[in-house]
């Protein structure tokens, strides 16, 4: 079954008297262990719809599934807890706590979930690990570098054990090497545990990781070379 689906999505925001049409009829289907690429010149709606099918935010029009559940016309509770369950987010920025260690910051989503002390700080200490930052446990976002800043992210994301990761571009703000390492640690997750990563980029050595590229264009998908490899 697919992880997410948006059926007919359209997103108009309006300011004053001003409307964008963001999305003009999105449908999107993903499958469970994709590792897939949002790609499209800025202003074509790549952020906009990772927060539609995040539960960030909801379709002016048209349907969003999370698990094959409609969660079109889910209130924000309600949205907010199937996210809390099944998506994970991975931001431009970071976004980390800034006044708390790395362990801290992975530590939060298992603190809001209710995961108990033993179970937390063996859960907080092998994502470290995973991405290479045990070592870093103590040390607060302003110590780290960019690239060790954005794998504390990735942690943190991964942390609750989502079905779901969704990463708007994620290495927009890093240096090459970092870049590589950010995606080859996302990559070998997705392919360790099989969670399902969709990542918005238009850098061309973040789209070669992809097994399948979706190409948005003025609200559109104008290309998608298709299902997974
Ligand atoms: P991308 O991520 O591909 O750069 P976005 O989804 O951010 O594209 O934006 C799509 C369009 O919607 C753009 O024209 C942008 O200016 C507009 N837009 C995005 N967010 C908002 C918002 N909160 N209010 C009004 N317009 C917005
Ligand atoms: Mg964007």
């Amino acid at each position: 079954m697919e992880v997410t689906k948006v059926i007919d999505a359209t997103r108009v925001y309006k300011i004053g008297e001003v409307e964008t049409r963001a999305l003009r009829g999105v449908n999107l289907s993903i499958a469970g262990g994709e590792f897939s690429a949002l790609v499209g010149p800025s202003g074509s709606g790549k952020t906009t719809l990772l927060q539609l099918i995040g539960l960030l935010d909801q379709p002016t029009s048209g349907q969003v599934f999370v698990n094959g559940q409609d969660a079109t016309h889910l209130n924000r509770n309600q949205r907010a807890d199937l996210r809390k369950h099944s998506i994970g987010f991975v931001f431009q920025f970071f976004a980390l706590i800034p006044t708390l260690t790395a362990y801290e910051n992975v530590e939060m989503p298992l603190l809001l979930n209710g995961t108990k002390g033993g179970d937390r700080k063996r859960r907080v200490n092998e994502m470290l690990e995973a991405v290479g930052l045990s070592d870093r446990a103590q040390h607060r976002p302003d110590q780290l570098s960019g690239g060790q800043q954005q794998r504390v992210a990735v942690a943190r994301a991964l942390a609750t054990n989502p079905k779901l990761i969704l990463a708007d571009e994620p290495t927009a703000n890093l240096d090459t090497e970092n870049g590589k390492q950010v995606m080859d640690i996302m990559q070998r997750l997705n392919k360790e545990t099989g969670v399902t990563f969709v990542f918005a980029t238009h850098d061309p050595r973040v789209i070669g990781y992809a097994n399948r590229v979706i190409t948005l264009e003025d609200g559109l998908i104008v290309k998608d070379n298709g299902i997974t490899k």
